[in-house]
């Protein structure tokens, strides 16, 4: 594995060279980051849970007609993908009001919006990820209006299918981010759905009791980010090996 070719890591993953020309590896780490790299932790057993958590609903996407880059999971941590371009947007869809929409606008968090909202935050860390308009996408040639067409459609799709996904588990999807990517097929172009979706990048909260099941338990320190992680899993019934190999390796490594 140490032979592999890196070719880029991020906070929370690495990617290696793929086995064949346009895929990639995507391994998940257990590191975790918050407010543009301030605040940093290992979580045990977080990117074994995100990498089967992203696993199921990227191929749930794929299975209503939603492209992905996934292709296959290969072991707890890694997944085979192809490889795309970046389009240096994130995509934000929100369906209650949380995080940095509340503060923004000083909505009390939990507020329940009128509308689904679409955001665009530019990809920088350098700049935080500012928040964006269509304007300043096509403006600075960061995407064109066609792809953001595509991007808002597939966006909304998503939306509309986690959040039913979700209210059956008992789970309201307050908000979540995606990333698009260009793949290249000769001489057309699509954009699929890129990154992960897991509980890193969404806002989930119980139905019931409104607990947080998501990475603001670790944003604002509330302990119990793992647990709440392997209970998304359970809930969507892809953690019954998940408990004992997380136990495995945890031991495996002491
Ligand atoms: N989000 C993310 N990566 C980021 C910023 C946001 O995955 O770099 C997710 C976040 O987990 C939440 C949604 O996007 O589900 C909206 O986040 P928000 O704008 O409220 O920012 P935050 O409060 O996380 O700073």
């Amino acid at each position: 594995m140490s032979r592999r070719k890196k070719v880029y890591e991020g906070k929370a993953k690495i990617l290696y060279e793929g086995p064949e020309a346009g895929t990639l590896i995507q391994y998940f780490k257990d590191d975790a980051t918050a407010f543009n790299n301030k605040k940093h932790a290992t979580i045990t057993g977080k990117g074994v849970l995100n990498n089967r958590i992203s696993e199921y609903i990227m191929m749930q996407l794929s299975a209503i007609g939603v492209p992905t880059h996934f292709i296959k999971r290969l072991n707890m941590r890694e997944q085979l993908i192809r490889a795309a371009e970046i389009i240096p947007v994130e995509v934000v869809v929100r369906n209650v009001a949380a995080g940095s929409i509340s503060t923004r606008l000083g909505i009390e968090e939990g507020t329940p919006l009128p509308r689904s909202i679409i955001e665009f935050y530019y990809k920088d860390d350098a700049l935080g990820d500012p928040l964006v308009s269509e304007d300043h996408l096509t403006a600075f040639g960061w995407t064109n209006p066609h792809e953001i067409d595509d991007m808002m459609a597939m966006a909304l799709r998503t939306n509309d299918f986690l959040a039913g996904l979700f209210a059956g588990i008992g789970i309201r999807l307050v908000d979540f981010k995606i990333e698009f990517g260009r793949i290249y097929e000769g001489d057309l172009m699509r954009i699929v759905l890129a990154d992960e979706i897991s509980p890193d990048s969404c806002r989930l909260w119980d139905m019931q009791t409104n607990e947080k099941l998501d990475k603001d338990r670790f944003r604002r320190d509330m302990g119990g980010v793992s647990e709440a992680y392997q209970e998304v899993a359970r809930r969507l019934g892809i953690a019954p090996d998940l408990e004992s190999r997380l136990h495995q390796e945890s031991n495996a490594a002491k």
